[in-house]
């Protein structure tokens, strides 16, 4: 019976929630005098993650939220692994390289066994790198020929904020082109206004953050090939593809936006959007071996021999590499396919039903040939509403949706637009979900006009990550 009655005890004891380290309010800005027990402190941060919210309702994030169980385990795998270690680590540095030349071919590359690229913390890093290489080659081209290298140009079209970055870190004067009327993205005429001896490329985005749609690389291109014929400036391109570097070749492979085009000299994507890898990977490959400056590069030992590195960053954890490689072999272009294509027929699915509901006008559908598996609307214009987009936004929080309204950036500032982005994992049943809740939103504002419009502010602002 005592016996009995100590085990019980012992055994609430145990308990994690009736513990003493679990009965009073953890230190949150000062490291504690002592150690707590690791289930303790497990179940404490635990807990205050849940706080975060459901990512995979996040429909505003392009990353993966859903990941399979393997991928997981690959991670825990190699929860210990620099990259960085070639010389330790041979195989992961193997393995970075196969992906290397696996996205070199999915993007034409003439001689993609031979090809340079890395892997970088994400699209970010990967566009640093071939800002960099288009500077450094303008200002060796400029230094060649006695010309001054102190007025620097990059023309893009509406960009993701890390090309804002590229322009100021290294001083370079961004050119750009801002959204007019109807038209919110790139075009051959736009980019020709803007060109001259001081640019050192231009940079189409293959799914433009703001709407999802592909910008024409292909018509900036041929563009770029007259005004060389007729004037002998050279200008290289960058493609941002941060998604659709990892859609294209899967879902639209007769749009020509790659290596095909000899002047695309280099192209980014993320690994975490639509290459389906964990957080923290992205991609940047180089046409030719000449297109990366010889004296960007570093060489690093590996086994035993050199390996040429060009990153900003050094240590950094090998499991997304991996991660990466497992999908290429797990679903091959088949599987990429597949799984691309149930995400944008969802995206078309949800254009066609918000459509249905009268007040909104879709600006772009998902379809796979124009951009990525995305939506994105306004309210139709012309019309008094019972409530603003930041106001729906905010409703559609009530049941964990994300749903991010935001206004967009020059010169259409004036205009307020929604953007669902179709992931892995979102199915089509739980697209039917939103739906439901959407619709339940919008009834609730017929009954309850806005009087007092919420901000964009107030309605929670968000990142276009
Ligand atoms: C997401 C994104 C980036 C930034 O990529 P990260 O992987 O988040 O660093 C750059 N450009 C475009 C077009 C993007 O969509």
């Amino acid at each position: 019976m005592l016996h009995a009655r100590a085990t019980v005890r012992e055994e609430l004891l145990d308990e994690v929630f009736a513990s003493t380290d679990l009965s009073v309010s953890m230190p949150k800005y000062r490291i504690p005098e002592k150690e707590h027990d690791p289930r303790h402190a497990y179940q404490v941060v635990a807990d205050e993650l849940m706080l975060d919210g459901n990512s995979r309702q996040n429909l505003a994030t392009f990353c993966q939220t859903w990941l399979e169980p393997e991928v997981h385990r690959i991670m825990d795998l190699t929860v210990d692994k620099n990259m960085i270690d070639k010389d330790e680590y041979p195989q992961t540095a193997e393995l970075e390289a196969r992906c290397v030349h696996i996205l070199a071919d999915l993007w034409n590359s003439p001689d993609a066994a031979n090809t340079l690229g890395t892997s970088t913390t994400g699209s970010s890093e990967a566009a640093m790198l071939g800002g960099m290489a288009l500077l450094w080659n303008w200002r060796a081209r400029r230094k060649a020929a006695g010309k001054p290298t102190d007025k620097p140009n990059m023309i893009t079209g509406p960009v993701q904020i890390c090309w804002h970055k590229f322009a100021r870190y290294w001083d370079v004067e961004l050119r750009e082109i801002p959204m007019e009327g109807d038209r919110l993205l790139m075009t051959p005429a736009e980019v020709l206004q803007r060109v001259d001896e001081n640019t050192i490329g231009v940079v189409p985005t293959l799914g433009v953050t703001f709407t999802g749609q592909y910008e024409p690389v292909k018509d900036v291109s041929d563009a770029l090939d007259k005004l060389e014929a007729e004037t002998g400036l050279n200008i290289p391109i960058h493609v941002d593809g941060a998604s659709g570097g990892f859609l294209a070749p899967f879902t639209a492979p007769e749009l020509v936006w790659d290596f095909r085009l000899p002047r695309v000299k280099s192209i980014n994507t993320s690994g975490h959007k639509f290459g389906l890898a964990p957080l923290g990977v992205g991609w940047i490959v180089w046409r030719d071996v000449e297109d990366l400056p010889k004296d960007l590069i570093f060489n690093v030992n590996y086994l035993g021999g050199n390996m040429p590195t060009f990153a900003l960053n050094f240590s950094r954890p090998g499991g997304q590499i991996v991660a990466q490689y497992y999908n290429f072999l797990r679903l091959g272009r088949d599987g990429y396919r597949k799984i691309q294509m149930a995400c944008y027929e969802t995206a078309m699915y949800l254009a066609e039903e918000i459509a249905k509901l009268g007040p909104f006008e879709i600006l772009y559908n998902g379809d796979p040939k124009l951009g990525i598996p995305a939506l994105a609307w306004k309210l139709t214009e012309d019309v008094e509403h019972d409530f603003t987009l930041f106001d729906l936004a905010d409703r559609l929080r009530v049941r964990g949706w994300l749903v991010p309204a935001y206004t967009m950036p020059a010169n259409r500032q004036d205009m307020v637009v929604q953007r669902i982005l179709v992931r892995h994992g979102f199915s089509r049943d739980l697209a039917s979900l939103l739906m439901d809740d959407y619709k339940v939103a919008v009834a609730h504002f017929d009954r309850h006009p806005v009087t007092s419009p919420l901000t964009e502010e107030e309605a929670g602002s968000f990142n276009h990550s």
